[in-house]
């Protein structure tokens, strides 16, 4: 598929350093933060990054950036690699070096003593409200520090006593010594460190400082000679930040480059929100097959070829836009059609009886797996005189186009026969309890002599054989496009009805054996996978994706 593609914008780039000769070999990485699970966003700056090293020979590493120790948890740790492995089987390129930001405490320490004996990083006992004010503003320059002209030897003690743990929470920060006046306001004496008397997930509490997010992340791209350090738009401003301190320390010249952020509709993607949705249960959990996560989607059944695939055509851009939830469900629906088996569920069943079928007999029909794969072969499924159909495949008063049963109707029986509906019976309430047909002898699937030809082929499971499932059939979780664009707080607009729940719909027999995870076709109602709070007892399946897209439909009917 690459092939017939153009470039995209970072490939251009690195192709003109290639041919320069600038970097003997391209290295990436891809840098979470272990606060969150992933989501599809993540999943693009991961196909992105190993993508790049893949084409080009290159190596990218997993490194955590795991500086900030209250909100990081080593379940998320686990969670990640999980997911990146998953994803990365479908790209073909797996993480060379599993790094942690954590691991380079000692060395970003030395760079912070570096730059304080170079002149150019001061304590100061200022509060944050302090620095907060003599910021300044974009038509304002900011006020130095009346710390700012502390000597380098007393930097050094008081850097060393931060680092002893001779001082509480803020009491100081390291800051770098640029230009309080300087346009770009990030340039103006930015913090490098913190006091935090926190424990960190991995390095327990041997530290009570830890180093600001941009004067980590750079400096752990220089140690790991990352050649593209890329990231998301909003960090086009930090970038003569991010230079800055790899001059002044005179080490490896990673390079940072920005891309547009992944948006899709219909959801939300940052971990913050996502994590309310957890913590206030709109939401049973991280991997809630209606989360944007990647452990959602792979729960909900949705292949991990079908994400990179996605995230491959969209390719990346250099603006802010959203990509329509549709473009998705599309390659998940391409993927699994390639490979699900066909199989059959009556979700809403009432009862057929076919009256000239031998009471007592059972027949095992041959039925084809899956007919886009030639390899997937047949299975039996049993036939005898009561079947269960859908309720919305007859109509007592058929319209003129509706090729399914109705009083005089005829239609095929999936990979059985054909059968003609001649009466049917209905309760006190009015509801259809029973329809009764006869059958075509002749017309079996396969061996069909009966010369008759009927329009439609209706899906169905023989009673006497039956099993019973649970379905979660899932809708947005979301009502409006953008929940984040919208007035007022974004849960507002959950969308109440995202989950609708058959507890007790009819399988085919041969669906008893399936395994959580396992993905089929129910035949003409969408894809389905085994949900994994299924038992042994009570099989569970999440709808992956309908056929086709209803929704579009049904917006544009609405
Ligand atoms: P969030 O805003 O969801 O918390 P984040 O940027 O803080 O995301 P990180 O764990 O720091 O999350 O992200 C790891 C990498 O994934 C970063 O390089 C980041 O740029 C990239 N990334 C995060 N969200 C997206 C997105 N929506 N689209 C593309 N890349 C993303
Ligand atoms: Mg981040």
């Amino acid at each position: 598929m690459s092939e017939e593609k153009s470039l995209n914008f970072l490939e251009e780039i690195i192709e003109e350093h290639i041919q320069e000769g600038r970097y003997k070999e391209i290295h990436t990485r891809f840098p979470p933060e272990p606060n969150g699970y992933l989501h599809i966003g993540h999943a693009s700056s991961i196909c992105l990054n190993f993508g790049l090293a893949k084409k080009y020979n290159g190596k990218c590493n997993l490194r955590f950036d795991d500086t900030n120790p209250v909100t990081e948890d080593t379940e998320y740790v686990e969670s990640i690699k999980y997911d990146i492995k998953w994803l990365s089987d479908a790209i073909g390129k797996t993480w060379d070096h599993e790094f942690y930001a954590s691991d380079y405490f000692d060395k970003l320490y030395e760079f912070a003593v570096t730059l304080i004996k170079k002149g150019l990083a001061y304590v100061d006992d200022s509060t944050a409200d302090e620095i907060a004010a003599t910021k300044g503003s974009t038509t304002e320059p900011g006020k130095n520090s009346p710390y700012r002209e502390r000597s380098i030897e007393e930097n050094l003690r008081l850097f060393e006593e931060m680092k002893d743990g001779k001082y509480g929470d803020g009491e100081k920060v390291l800051r770098a010594k640029i230009d309080m006046a300087h346009p770009n306001l990030l340039l103006r004496d930015p913090i490098m460190y913190r006091i935090k008397h926190a424990h960190h997930h991995r390095t327990g509490d041997k530290w009570c400082i830890y180093p600001m997010y941009d004067f980590a992340h750079g400096q752990s791209d220089s140690i790991e000679h990352i050649t593209h350090s890329i990231c998301t738009l909003e960090f086009i401003h930090h970038r003569p930040l991010y230079d800055w301190f790899i001059e002044k320390l005179e080490i490896f010249p990673s390079h940072q480059y920005e891309f547009a952020r992944r948006n899709l509709t219909y959801t939300v993607m940052s971990k913050r929100k996502l994590l309310q949705l957890v913590n206030e249960k709109h939401v049973a959990g991280w991997d809630d097959p209606r989360m944007p996560t990647i452990s959602g989607m792979r729960r909900r059944g949705y292949p991990a070829q079908a994400i990179v695939n996605f995230c491959d055509t969209i390719g990346i851009a250099k603006r802010e836009n959203i990509v329509d939830i549709g473009v998705l469900e599309f390659h998940v629906r391409e993927q699994l059609n390639k490979t699900a088996n066909r199989v059959m569920a009556v979700l809403d069943p009432v009862k057929l009886v076919i009256t000239n079928y031998p009471e007592g007999q059972t027949e095992e029909l041959d039925v084809e797996n899956n007919p886009e794969d030639p390899n997937s072969g047949t299975r039996k499924m049993p036939f005898s005189r009561e079947v269960w159909i859908e309720r919305e495949d007859f109509m007592e008063e058929p319209p003129r186009k509706f090729f399914r049963l109705g009083p005089g109707l005829m239609v095929r029986l999936k990979g059985a026969y054909i059968v003609k509906c001649d009466s049917f019976v209905k309760d006190k309430s009015g509801k259809v309890t029973e329809i009764h047909c006869t059958y075509i002898p002749e017309s079996k699937s396969g061996h069909d002599t009966s010369g008759i030809h009927v329009k439609g082929t209706i899906h169905w499971v023989n009673m006497a054989t039956a099993k019973t499932a649970e379905v979660r059939l899932y809708d947005r979780l979301f009502k409006v496009e953008d929940p984040s664009s919208e007035e007022g707080d974004f849960k507002d607009y959950i969308n109440e009805h995202s989950l609708e729940v058959l507890p007790s719909v009819y399988i085919e027999p041969a669906l008893a054996t399936a395994e959580i995870g396992e993905q089929f076709q129910f035949l003409r109602k969408g894809y389905f996978c085994v949900d994994k709070d299924s038992t042994q007892d009570r099989l569970i399946f999440n709808r992956t994706v309908g056929l086709k897209d209803t929704w579009a439909k049904e917006a544009k009917k609405g």
